[in-house]
């Protein structure tokens, strides 16, 4: 782990001083967590509603570094999926990109992630973890539960063939408490699974995550086939 303390690692290009003017006013700040193998507008939208909706300052995109809840390998780099994330969300000035995690070696936990949060900014920046309605149904068994849960609230949105009931139903045996906010999203039936597939068999993927994304997986021939697969 990067060593941390005030200011001590870069968090991100433009929001790394949030908080530190004006000690006595809150700040909301977002975090959307996700491998964005590809990133598409399914995350886009959840990060942009949520903001809206819960009046967050900004929000920083934490493409995941190496495979920790998911048992399968990446199809594509850290350094493309980080790349991918940036090029996606560089048109909004509320969007930001972190390599905290890309650039760990080895696992690394969201609750790894969010204590070097914390322990840069200081405490009047309250952390929004955003999620799907499918990972927040897991989050109470995620490593180190319990601890993230005291060091963030989460805000889980609605995603197609993952009912909020179900989610709950599994909170509901968490034996700590964990901070969900729950909102209701357009909803947008797209996975990077599915975009995945669709590559390997030659579909098309236009509309279902931005242009300069289609660009960059065919310019650099990703995912279209097992031996392209890069770890
Ligand atoms: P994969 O199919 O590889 O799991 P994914 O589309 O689920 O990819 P992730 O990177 O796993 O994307 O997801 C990151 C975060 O974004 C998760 O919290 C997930 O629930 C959320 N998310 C992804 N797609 C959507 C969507 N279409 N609607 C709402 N939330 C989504
Ligand atoms: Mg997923």
């Amino acid at each position: 782990m990067p060593s941390t303390g005030h200011v001590a690692f870069k968090i991100c290009e433009k929001f790394d001083r949030i908080g530190f003017d004006d000690v006595h006013k809150e700040h909301r700040l977002g975090i959307m967590g996700g491998t964005f193998d590809p990133i598409h507008f399914g995350h886009l939208v959840c990060a942009e509603q949520a903001r809206e909706e819960f009046g967050l300052e900004a929000v920083i995109f934490m493409p995941a570094g190496s495979p920790t809840r998911k048992l399968k390998t990446y199809t594509a780099s850290a350094d493309h999926r980080f790349r991918m994330t940036q090029i996606a969300i560089e048109s909004n000035p509320l969007f930001d990109v972190s390599r905290l995690e890309v650039d760990r070696e080895g696992p690394i936990y969201t609750v790894d992630t969010m204590r070097v949060l914390r322990d840069h900014y200081p405490p009047n920046v309250k952390f929004y973890f955003i999620t799907g309605a499918d990972a927040i149904a897991d989050v109470a068994t995620w490593y180190g539960a319990e601890e993230l849960a005291r060091l963030t609230s989460f805000i889980a949105v609605t995603r197609p063939g993952y009912p909020f009931e179900a989610a709950q139903t599994a909170i509901q045996k968490a034996l700590f408490d964990i901070r969900i906010e729950y909102l209701q999203i357009p909803e947008l039936a797209i996975s990077s699974t599915a975009l995945r597939k669709r590559i390997s068999e030659g579909h098309s993927i236009r509309y279902l995550t931005p242009d300069a994304i289609c660009s960059y997986i065919e310019d650099n021939g990703l995912y279209y086939a097992e031996k392209s697969i890069e770890r």
